[in-house]
């Protein structure tokens, strides 16, 4: 269906005086959209699946991995526990008010405009989706035309398991997404670039909506000399399925580059050209388990990274690119120039540079004069390494011997700090992000103490 923008205003306002009837702020409400959502993505599992495999190429194991299996998870999660959540908390007043009682009543926002990107896009559209539902809100969600199989899915099958009046998918692109912009907002939750993240942050200025940016940036992992082959071989791998295996590097965790020691780096090339032959065969170009590039500009765009002759020279490992098939092979580049611009952009590819440094602590140095990353990964045992990283770095998450798997844990606060964006999201944190919680109090109207109230006088003050 055109998209048409005064049918857009219309929607809104009923949407508006949908949610002035109270319904949406039901415990049954939410319970039902909540089960909605859980029945789109169990009864369209294979469609998903499908979606997934003709947008980005994602095998369906990985596309069940990153995408179906956490939303089940958090769907279930925001089932058993949205109650709890919307519950008030008791909170104690001081002294001075005396028979009183207080609480923190969570209060949803109202009508909430979701824009979500291509690389993971069910996850991306519908992980803020259940936190804006458990919390009471009218949703509307635009998610990325660049995965129109899956955008597709979403606009036509997903409104049949949701309650209409309140929640509203539109399909799109940035001039869609202009209008939208333009209407005013309780919260805009938006997952993009940074460029579009700015246009976002200006638009919400007028209303003063607040704002959640969910953007990207070069993630850095560092390898430290691990000392025992298993423990090497476990980082490979780890390293490997963080920058080839998750939607073949276009994902906004993924490591970008890796920092090493020189001593330790053609140790570590050899160990992760093994692995690449291990998980995508001599021939990764016929393997079905490596994703695609969205598109022929993001497939240029990476093979423009290739073509720097000085760039070029730093291959090691792979290199080739079927623009037809929007293929990249996974590549790997070492010492590659610092201001080349495979070092200064981010990837969002299946090309791994590693930068040798002398000492591994001088990975601490390297990593600060970068704007502040999305998450950092470091590969080291070394306790004092650890801390010095925790508390002497900045980034939205820190994850030591792994990557990536921070996204699937609805325990840990996700979103980044800096120049990655702003607010927080996952399991509780997506309900706090779209609730207010107001302060509530209550007093009776027996005792005061006498020296609060005038007139005054040093007798008063002499208490
Ligand atoms: P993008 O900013 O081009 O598009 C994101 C969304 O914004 C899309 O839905 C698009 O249609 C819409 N849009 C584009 N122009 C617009 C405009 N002028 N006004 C309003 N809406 C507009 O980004 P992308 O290519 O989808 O995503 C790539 C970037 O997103 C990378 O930098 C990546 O790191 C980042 N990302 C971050 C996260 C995260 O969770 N932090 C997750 C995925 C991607």
């Amino acid at each position: 269906m055109e998209f048409s923008e005064v049918a857009l205003e219309k929607d809104l306002n009923n949407m508006r005086k949908y949610y002035g009837s109270g319904k949406t702020k039901e415990a049954s409400w939410r319970k039902s959209q909540l089960d909605g959502l859980r029945n789109f993505i169990i009864e369209n599992e294979e469609n998903i699946l499908k979606a997934l495999k003709k947008d980005l190429g994602k095998h369906h194991v990985e596309a069940f991995r990153d995408e179906v299996g956490i939303l089940k998870k958090s769907i279930d999660l925001a089932r058993k526990s949205f109650k709890q959540w919307m519950a008030g908390k008791e909170a104690k007043l001081p002294q001075i008010a005396l028979l009183s009682s207080a609480e923190i009543v969570a209060e949803p926002l109202g009508l909430v405009l979701i824009i979500s990107s291509w690389n993971f896009p069910f996850g991306l559209s519908l992980e803020p989706l259940i936190g804006a539902i458990a919390a009471g809100n009218i949703v509307v969600l635009k998610p990325s035309e660049l995965a129109p199989a899956s955008s597709s899915l979403l606009f036509t099958i997903l409104p049949k398991y949701l309650d209409i009046n309140g929640i509203k998918i539109v399909e799109g692109g940035s001039d869609v997404g202009e209008i939208l912009l333009q209407q005013k907002w309780n919260k805009i939750f938006f997952t993009g670039s940074t460029r579009v993240g700015r246009l976002v942050l200006s638009a919400a200025v007028e209303n003063l909506t607040p704002v959640t940016l969910e953007l990207g940036g070069k993630c850095p992992a560092l390898v430290d000399s691990l000392s025992t082959c298993w423990d090497r071989e476990v980082a490979a791998k780890r390293i490997l399925v963080a920058k080839y295996g998750s939607c073949a590097g276009q994902a906004c965790i993924a490591i970008d580059y890796v920092l090493v020691e020189k001593r330790f780096s053609s140790t570590l090339v050899e160990l992760l050209k093994e692995g690449i032959k291990k998980m995508f065969g001599d021939d990764p170009k016929g393997s079905n388990t490596i994703a695609r590039m969205v598109n022929k500009h993001h497939s240029y765009r990476i093979k423009g990274f290739l073509n720097d002759p000085k760039v070029k020279k730093s291959v090691v490992f792979g290199g080739s690119v079927e623009d037809d098939k929007l293929f990249i092979e996974p590549t790997i580049l070492l010492d590659p120039p610092l201001d080349s611009a495979v070092m200064t952009e981010e990837i969002f590819g299946p090309i791994l540079p590693i930068i040798t440094v002398e000492r591994i602590e001088d990975s601490i140095e390297f990593i600060n004069s970068k704007p502040k990353a999305l998450a950092i990964y470091a590969f080291t045992k070394n306790k004092t390494l650890q801390k010095r990283l925790v508390s002497e770095t900045s980034s939205g998450s820190i994850v030591f011997n792994d990557a990536i798997l921070q996204y699937a844990a609805d325990t840990l606060p996700f979103g980044g700090v800096g120049e990655c964006g702003f607010g927080k999201y996952h399991g509780k944190f997506s309900f706090d992000l779209f609730s207010h919680y107001k302060a509530v109090a209550r007093r009776s109207y027996y005792t005061d103490f006498w020296f609060r109230f005038p007139p005054w006088n040093l007798n008063k003050l002499q208490l």
